[in-house]
């Protein structure tokens, strides 16, 4: 176990330009999670210390980083976190197994002993919970073990850190992502173009297929246009789980994608778009009771280093419309004669 001597002031600032000197150097996100975490349970000199992100959309709440814990999934509302983020209170705890809003099960099943709990909602800048922020036994030098007011203080600073950090990484990611199928928009193609593709064109093949699904404005005219999001939905979840590493699946328009494959000639291309083509054609998307079929366009391409990737993408283009031209649900390779 960590001293458990209190810090004095001058020995706080020092650990606080420490911390943000680290964080200045820091640029990922789950390492400045994982900073602000440390820095957080140092300032108040506790045993462990949490940071839960709440996942509105799973109904559940993990953490992002949890020193001294493995990681954690619980479901929304459960524990000390959960009465945190639903009231939007801090909670402090000193006497857990006599307070009713302490769960023992966790520590009788792992041994550990709980002994104070400090816990504090995490707000975006609109004042949003968006998670919170746990620290768990006070170590002091007595032996007792109770968060008091500084703590509180304290851990704010920690805590407000963490929101500005967690919703500027929510709000990145959601500007990368289409948010029907969770696929990557033509902005986070691009970025992902630039960080993981470019470096890697010297020594790798790459190629790109481009398709679009037939006919998909009949699909909304005859089952509505929610029917005509499932068929989007579907259709993605096969092009993602088709394309797992070494790859990347984008939402480049309307019910257009674009995959890019990395290591891939373009005849091993064309070999994975018939793949996916049959797998759609054979495929069934439910939605409310209607079972609804579709197929699949495709144009493929090696891609041409020297080439922009836009001028790249016109020439998958150009397949893609020539399979739609000669009779849709097929695969376009090679030159276009
Ligand atoms: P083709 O075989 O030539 O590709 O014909 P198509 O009907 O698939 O193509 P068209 O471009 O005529 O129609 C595309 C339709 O896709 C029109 C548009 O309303 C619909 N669409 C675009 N985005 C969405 C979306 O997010 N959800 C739904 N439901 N429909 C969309
Ligand atoms: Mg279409
Ligand atoms: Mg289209």
């Amino acid at each position: 176990m960590e001293n458990n001597r209190p810090l004095q002031a001058e020995e706080m600032l020092e650990k606080i330009f420490d911390f943000m000197n680290q964080l200045v150097d820091e640029k990922d996100f789950s390492a400045t999670i994982m900073l602000l975490t440390e820095m957080g349970r140092t300032l108040v000199n506790s045993e462990r210390a949490s940071v839960w992100y709440w996942d509105r959309n799973k109904k559940q709440y993990w953490t992002m980083a949890a020193l001294g814990s493995e990681r954690i999934v619980v479901p929304e509302g459960s524990g000390i976190v959960g009465a945190s983020i639903a009231n939007k209170e801090t909670i402090v705890i000193n006497e857990p197994y006599k307070d009713v809003r302490f769960n023992p099960q966790v520590d009788k099943e792992t041994g550990f002993v709980t002994k104070s709990i400090l816990c504090m909602p995490i707000e975006n800048a609109r004042g949003q919970v968006i998670g919170a922020y746990q620290a768990i036994n006070k170590l002091e030098e007595d032996g007792e073990s109770v968060f008091g007011v500084q703590d509180v203080k304290y851990l704010t600073m920690a805590a407000v850190f963490c929101g500005k950090t967690l919703e500027s990484h929510l709000l990145y990611t959601e500007s990368q992502e289409d948010a029907l199928t969770g696929l990557k928009n033509r902005r986070g193609f691009s970025e992902y173009f630039s960080d993981y593709v470019i470096p890697k064109l010297d020594e790798k093949t790459a190629s790109l297929i481009m398709c679009d699904i037939d006919f998909f404005k009949k699909v909304n005219d005859t089952y509505g246009h929610n029917a005509g999001d499932a068929v989007l939905v579907h259709v993605a979840g096969i092009l993602k789980d088709s394309v797992k590493d070494g790859g990347i699946v984008v939402r480049w328009g309307g019910e257009e994608f674009i995959l890019m494959l990395l290591g891939c000639t373009e005849s091993e291309a064309a070999a994975c778009a018939e793949k996916i083509r049959t797998r759609v054609e054979a495929s069934v998307c439910s939605f409310e009771g209607t079972d609804i079929k579709v197929t699949m366009s495709f144009g493929v391409k090696e891609f041409i280093k020297d080439m922009p990737l836009i001028q790249n993408i016109e020439g998958a283009d150009a397949r893609l419309y020539h399979a739609k031209t000669s009779g849709r649900n097929r695969v376009v390779t090679g030159e276009i004669v």
